[in-house]
């Protein structure tokens, strides 16, 4: 069997098991198990597919037939510009979320500013800004140990490990300040930007989501709550718990739910701009809401 018969015999096998964009599908796998790039892959196209690289890509094939994401086989996503390991522990970072810290660097200089990524999951936003930004701080916290151990990962694999803290604990409870004080001191955490993209699929919508999302990606990086808001009204009240307000809050939303969250943000302080950036479908997907000082 020559690589390209391997390809298209591959490709016919996820079109049985009704995976969508197989085509593709085939390739992302094919060039996985080969370990190689593209245009080898099209130079080699009538070589013969090697002994010791078929069952590897017979497995993979079998997991993406079975509706795994194609990401978790092989364990990485680009995200800006950068390769992230993902587990099904973490979500796997999407690219409108490449536009949310697209407008965070955006509407912040290359000052030394202390930011926050809160449920940083894979770490993709926190390690990212921390890339981009080399004078900034970043702390980052998730609920989950087993996303912690990944996001770390992502930071040492990106050189960014030394400007990127990271904290097991639910939302931004482990930077708000309080009697005894906790590892931020009494005052807690004097933060610049807060930045998050938490769980906020409303649970009742949960069943409809795509299989893909729905039986591989952690329920934990999805569930919103009765609303899908509920991580949102928490960060808003966690907000208050801080030693000063930070001068850029920028989250993003699910659909429709933009205008609740600028609402939220509203009731906890008073901002001298709120926005809206949109995604690539033409959605409100970040809210962002900036003061001065
Ligand atoms: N902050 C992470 C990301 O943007 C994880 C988001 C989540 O799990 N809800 O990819």
């Amino acid at each position: 069997m020559t690589i390209g018969e391997a390809w298209r015999a591959g490709a016919a096998k996820l079109r049985e098991a009704g995976v969508g964009e197989e085509d593709a599908n085939a390739e992302l796998l094919l060039l996985h198990a080969l370990g190689i790039g593209k245009a080898e892959l099209l130079r080699d196209l009538r070589e013969p597919m090697p002994a010791a690289k078929l069952e590897a890509w017979e497995r993979s094939l079998a997991r993406k037939a079975a509706g795994e994401p194609v990401q978790y086989i092989m364990g990485r996503q680009a995200f800006y510009g950068r390769w992230f390991e993902v587990t099904p522990d973490v979500l796997i970072p999407r690219p409108e979320t490449e536009l949310l810290v697209e407008a965070v660097l955006a509407a912040c200089g290359g000052g030394a500013l202390t930011a926050l990524d809160v449920g940083t999951g894979s770490g993709a936003i926190a390690v990212t800004l921390a890339a981009e930004r080399p004078a900034w701080r970043v702390y980052a916290s998730d609920l989950s140990a087993d996303a912690i151990a990944v996001a770390r990962g992502n930071a040492r694999a990106n050189d960014a490990d030394e400007r990127v803290t990271f904290v097991r604990g639910d939302l931004l409870a482990p930077f708000v300040g309080g009697a005894g004080g906790g590892q931020f001191g009494e005052a807690g955490l004097a933060v610049d930007i807060l930045v998050s993209n938490p769980p906020y699929i409303p649970s009742a919508d949960l069943p409809g989501l795509q299989r893909e999302v729905r039986d591989h990606e952690p329920r934990l990086a999805l569930d919103g709550g009765p609303d899908g808001l509920a991580p949102y009204r928490r960060m808003a009240a966690q907000l208050r718990g801080l030693p000063r307000l930070p001068r850029l809050v920028a989250w993003e939303v699910g659909a429709g739910q933009a205008e609740d969250a600028a609402a939220l943000l509203r009731e906890a302080a008073e901002w001298e701009r709120i926005w809206f950036v949109r995604d690539y479908a033409g959605i409100d997907r970040h809210v962002l809401a900036i003061r001065s000082e």
